[in-house]
């Protein structure tokens, strides 16, 4: 227990270093640990093998490393490439130990993707000082990182809480259908739409037959239940992504259809009729033994410019007016 807190202080503390070094001399190793080990919140793990240095970086995660340039099998400034070409080393500073002052080498090693260059052994306070210098900017890289990878993922979380904010705002409680705020939306855009590219728009009006009856002699709640059966009628009867289908208000459903000849309108309107009648929801209105139907009044237009979508909707009226006039469950061109 107490072993995690500590573990967890050194994490969260800026000021907290890990070195790894990679060195296959037991002095110099000898030497460095010494020179950290009076150093309150720096780490030391060294690694004789280079062979073995990348891995131990991955499994320890330093915060820098000491590379030394000369090791036997392996040259350091491969080591350095090997480190900055995998991606879980990429960004970990090097500072490169060299027993040479030499330009060249000095120059080989920054080009190799070292961060500094020290020359073997160096002071101790030079050492402590550039070990605290890359640990911290490395710290402060991560934190970055990772306060952006928060970011994105708050903002993702925001993107979808608006989604669905966007559906629910514009769907039906009841039946899961558009609501009527929806609906006048997108017909006035689809019927703008329609006047631009000059297309045929097509509306159904869609009443449940004898439905205050229904709810007289069955309740609200079997009333409910059977609106929404009606309203998966309705969804299923439609098939394009530009149709939309929508509670217009208590049992009277709408159907927007753009793009739709007068003839696949009807059809549909049909069909959808059928599929209603043929659900076998028992009524007892107009008489016992029969089952629940819906009305459908029908329009098509191709809209003028200057023309209002209420136009469309008046003439689906008309033609479900119609429909109940004439006896109800059929569909009625206004
Ligand atoms: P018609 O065949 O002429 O359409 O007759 P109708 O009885 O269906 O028409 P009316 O307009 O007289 O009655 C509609 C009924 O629909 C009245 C109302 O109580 C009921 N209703 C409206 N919204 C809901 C609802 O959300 N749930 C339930 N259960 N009933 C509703
Ligand atoms: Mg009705
Ligand atoms: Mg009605």
């Amino acid at each position: 227990m107490q072993d995690l807190q500590v573990d967890e202080i050194n994490a969260t503390d800026e000021n907290a270093a890990m070195v790894l070094l990679v060195n296959d001399q037991a002095m110099i190793v000898e030497a460095v640990r010494r020179g950290l080990a009076s150093q309150e919140n720096i780490d030391f793990h060294f690694c004789a093998d280079p062979h073995q240095a990348i891995a131990q970086a991955i499994r320890i995660k330093p915060t820098v490393i000491l590379q030394d340039l000369v090791m036997p099998g392996l040259d350091g400034l491969t080591l350095v490439r090997e480190y900055r070409s995998n991606a879980l080393t990429r960004d970990i500073p090097i500072i490169v130990l060299s027993t040479e002052e030499d330009p060249l080498v000095r120059s080989a090693a920054f080009a190799a993707g070292a961060n500094d260059y020290l020359v073997k052994l160096p002071d101790n306070i030079e050492l402590v000082a550039r070990i605290r210098y890359h640990s911290r900017s490395y710290m402060t890289l991560l934190q970055r990182d990772e306060a952006y990878r928060a970011l994105r993922v708050s903002q993702q979380q925001l993107l979808d809480t608006n989604l669905v904010l966007q559906r629910l705002m514009n769907s039906d409680g009841l039946t899961g259908l558009s609501n009527r705020r929806h609906f006048d939306e997108y017909l006035e855009l689809e019927w703008r739409r329609a006047i631009r590219e000059q297309t045929q728009m097509s509306l159904m009006m869609i009443d449940v037959d004898y439905f205050k009856a229904y709810n007289d002699n069955f309740g609200h709640l079997d009333g409910d239940e059977a609106l929404r059966q009606v309203a998966k009628a309705i969804r299923s009867s439609c098939s394009r992504p530009s149709d939309l289908p929508a509670r217009y208000g208590g049992e009277e459903f709408a159907l927007v259809l753009p793009n739709t000849s007068p003839g696949g309108a009807r059809l549909l309107a049909e069909k959808l009729r059928q599929t209603v009648a043929g659900m076998n929801i028992p009524h007892i209105v107009p008489h016992e033994g029969s089952n629940l139907t819906v009305s459908i009044g029908l329009a098509t237009l191709v809209p003028q410019v200057g023309s209002h979508s209420r136009q469309l909707i008046q003439s689906a009226d008309q033609g479900l007016y119609a429909a109940k006039n004439n006896g109800r469950n059929q569909v009625v061109v206004g």
